[in-house]
């Protein structure tokens, strides 16, 4: 492992330094809540986060991205794409949306790579933090396998208290401490305290899926037919919520906006939400999903089952932030739970079978 340290005191000049090359977008309080925004002085980055409304994925996928504009109005007329390829650092980003960022990088770059996001992508550098404990009460990031960081970070930082333990994985990672002189070469007392904090984290964290969760894609399989899914539809309410907040949902919708001389104008997507009543209406007014139960057994078979066996990563990374946002209290760890019970038997029922 290569490692620097760098002293807490020494975080401001770091950002300032960062702020010459890079926008740099970090956790921050807003009205009462912690977003992932752009950081001006290191007075707002506040690495002791708990969670973020909207992921990080904000930065790769925002909310409302430009494809394309043209222009018909002169002699030459013009289409061209538009790419954003600002250098951004995205700093303190926990493990489970990093897992999520490894899985939007396969899902962008498969089959025709979407040179819109992997334009900016390639332009990010990820500053991923360790988790030392659990970020909120919904979060179930060790059940889901994603409470340790995944190898694609460029810098990794874990806070050893009075310090911050750089670990580099990457060129990009190196970048960011070119010529920062206020930083020094970790040694073996520091790999001991990192090794200390390491040891102690796990117990700050609770298993809350009752069965191992490579299960899961099976366990969904066996419950197409279940009647959890009718359960779930007569509670959703389809506002979209959960999957607006979720940092492995990425599907949008493409619109157009042209001038009134229909001369000029330009395609960009949006966010959607395949929980919305209309997402799934296509030409002729078919709608081919319209049953709210039907609609959130698909998003669940996506998290745990379609994704999975696609891009061979989890889904559901286990932020939680589907159940802080959903109304009325709809959580993948209580469905994942309950599909598990109602597949196997109880101890009495067991018992019933063996007689
Ligand atoms: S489904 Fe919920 S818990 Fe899982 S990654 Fe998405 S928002 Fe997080
Ligand atoms: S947040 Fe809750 S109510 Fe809203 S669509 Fe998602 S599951 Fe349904």
């Amino acid at each position: 492992m290569i490692a620097k340290i760098l002293p807490k005191h020494a975080l401001q000049n770091w950002i300032e330094t960062l702020r010459e090359h890079y926008r740099i977008i970090g956790p921050k309080l807003a009205q009462s809540q912690f977003i992932f925004g752009d950081i001006h002085s290191a007075d707002e980055l506040d690495l002791s986060y708990p969670t973020t409304i909207l992921p990080p994925k904000k930065v790769l996928l925002p909310q409302r991205e430009d494809l394309f504009h043209f222009d018909a109005t002169g002699d030459t007329h013009i289409v061209e794409p538009t790419f954003d390829d600002e250098p951004t650092v995205i700093l303190g980003i926990h493990a489970c949306d990093m897992h999520s960022i490894t899985l939007l990088d396969r899902v962008f770059e498969r089959g025709t790579a979407d040179q819109h996001y992997q334009t900016r992508r390639e332009n990010t550098t990820l500053v991923s933090l360790e988790c030392i404990k659990s970020c909120s009460e919904y979060s179930f990031c060790k059940s889901m396998g994603t409470l340790s960081i995944p190898e694609d970070f460029d810098l990794h930082i874990t806070d050893l208290g009075d310090e911050y333990l750089l670990e580099i994985g990457s060129n990009k990672g190196v970048s960011l401490l070119w010529n920062f002189n206020e930083v020094r070469e970790a040694t073996d007392a520091d790999f001991e305290r990192l090794n200390k904090v390491m040891s102690e984290k796990w117990s700050h964290f609770t298993y809350r899926v009752d069965f191992d969760i490579t299960e899961l894609p099976a366990l969904l399989s066996l419950s197409y037919d279940s009647k959890v899914w009718e359960e779930l539809g007569d509670r959703c309410l389809a506002c979209g919520a959960c999957n607006i907040v979720c940092p492995t949902c990425y599907c949008f919708d493409v619109r157009d906006e042209v001038d009134f001389s229909l001369c000029s104008g330009g395609r960009f997507r949006v966010w959607d939400s395949c929980q919305l009543d209309r997402f799934a209406v296509v030409a002729g007014g078919h709608d081919f999903r319209d049953a709210r139960a039907a609609r959130q057994r698909h998003r669940f078979f996506r998290k745990g089952k379609y994704l999975t066996e696609k891009y061979g990563v989890v889904g559901c990374v286990g932020c939680g932030r589907c159940a802080q946002a959903c109304l009325v209290h709809i959580s993948p760890v209580d469905i994942f739970n309950e599909l598990h019970r109602r597949r196997v038997p109880s101890a009495a029922t067991q018992e019933e079978i063996l007689a």
